[in-house]
């Protein structure tokens, strides 16, 4: 038998957020930022999540696949405890833009 567990919720993510100077260490992951100092492990983040992107396990709010940067989770959140990392956000804005851009020159062909 496998032993998964992590001793503590800071073992996940990349570490120390550079969006955040305040000293205080969130979680990053590929487009969500944790704080597990302000989250209260309400699961309303995860819960109204469109996708079911976020599992807490091991008492630590986890983002898995399918993140849609919808920003629900941040708006939501009674603690301030969770947000859109904002590369990411101007990643997925920058994509969007060049799907229109592309689907606008398909059509007008
Ligand atoms: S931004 Fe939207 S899709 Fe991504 S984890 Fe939050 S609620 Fe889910
Ligand atoms: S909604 Fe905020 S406080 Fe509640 S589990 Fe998610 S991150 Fe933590």
């Amino acid at each position: 038998m496998t032993n998964d567990r992590v001793d503590s919720a800071l073992g996940f993510g990349t570490g120390t957020s550079t969006d955040h100077s305040d000293g205080i260490r969130w979680v990053d992951y590929a487009n969500i930022s944790w704080n597990p100092v302000f989250c209260k492990r309400c699961d309303i983040c995860i819960e109204i999540c469109p996708k079911d992107t976020l599992v807490m396990r091991n008492d630590a709010v986890i983002e898995e696949q399918n993140c849609i940067l919808c920003g629900l989770c941040e708006r939501y959140c009674p603690d301030l405890a969770i947000e859109m990392i904002p590369a990411a956000v101007q990643a997925h804005a920058a994509q969007a833009a060049e799907r229109r851009t592309s689907e606008g020159a398909a059509t007008s062909d």
